[in-house]
């Protein structure tokens, strides 16, 4: 069965560059030009994929992504953006996409990016994961702390998977930038604290039991103590 690949891009000559790419490698793309047009079709069809240009007509790609984890659809998304500062990239990540290319790209590397996303997608499937008193539903992407269910962003909610599949053991930075994220560089190491930070606001702050710790240089873990 073939992935079905949306391509939200409205430079008319970079979206037929990645449809053809991607057709050439047996991926089923259908194009949107505009914001509202991806929204549209994002959350009418069951895409495996959504790549997600940021500067667009009508709505730009974060409020797309944004709108589109509103209307509960989880479909893995791949920003395209021009920019490379780590404000843009983190507020990218916040709006709910699960990774991003820097135009311009080489469509190697797209092609690597879309594959590990879409492997990714595939065994997020699975069963219940159950940790002190926390439980994680990989299917439904929900988390709850006793009875109370913890409302995560698409990243926030990987990152805690990545810990509750990996309990008991420190996940140094690196570990996390290359599961969470799917690559290093060393503006990461920002980005993962801030996450972490995040996290644990939701997961910790109002208990009495602290869950996430850190191990001081080196990363962090998932234990009770
Ligand atoms: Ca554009």
């Amino acid at each position: 069965m073939s992935n079905r690949i949306l391509v939200v891009e409205d430079e008319k000559k970079v979206a037929s560059f990645i449809k053809r790419g991607l057709e050439e490698e047996e991926f089923q793309v259908d194009v949107a030009y505009d914001g509202e047009e991806g929204l549209y079709m994002g959350e009418t069809n069951p895409y495996d994929l959504i790549l997600m240009d940021i500067m667009l007509p009508k709505m730009d790609g974060l409020s797309v992504v944004k709108e589109l984890r509103k209307r509960d659809v989880h479909t893995p998304v791949l920003c395209l953006t021009a920019k490379d500062a780590v404000e843009d990239i983190v507020s990218g990540l916040d709006a709910g996409s699960d990774d991003y290319l820097t135009k311009p790209f080489a469509f190697a590397e797209l092609l690597a990016r879309v594959r590990s996303l879409l492997r990714r997608g595939q065994k997020d499937r699975g069963a219940e994961i159950r940790f002190a008193d926390l439980r994680l539903d990989p299917v439904g992407h929900k988390v709850w702390r006793g009875d109370k269910e913890i409302e995560l962003t698409a990243k926030e909610y990987a990152l805690m998977e990545y810990f509750m599949r990996n309990p008991n053991q420190i996940l140094t930075r690196t570990m996390i930038a290359e599961h969470v994220w799917d690559y290093t560089f060393d503006s990461f190491t920002n980005i993962i604290d801030v996450y972490v930070n995040y996290l644990r606001k939701k997961v910790d702050r109002d208990y009495d039991k602290k869950l996430i710790h850190t191990v001081r240089g080196v990363g962090y873990v998932l234990k009770e103590d």
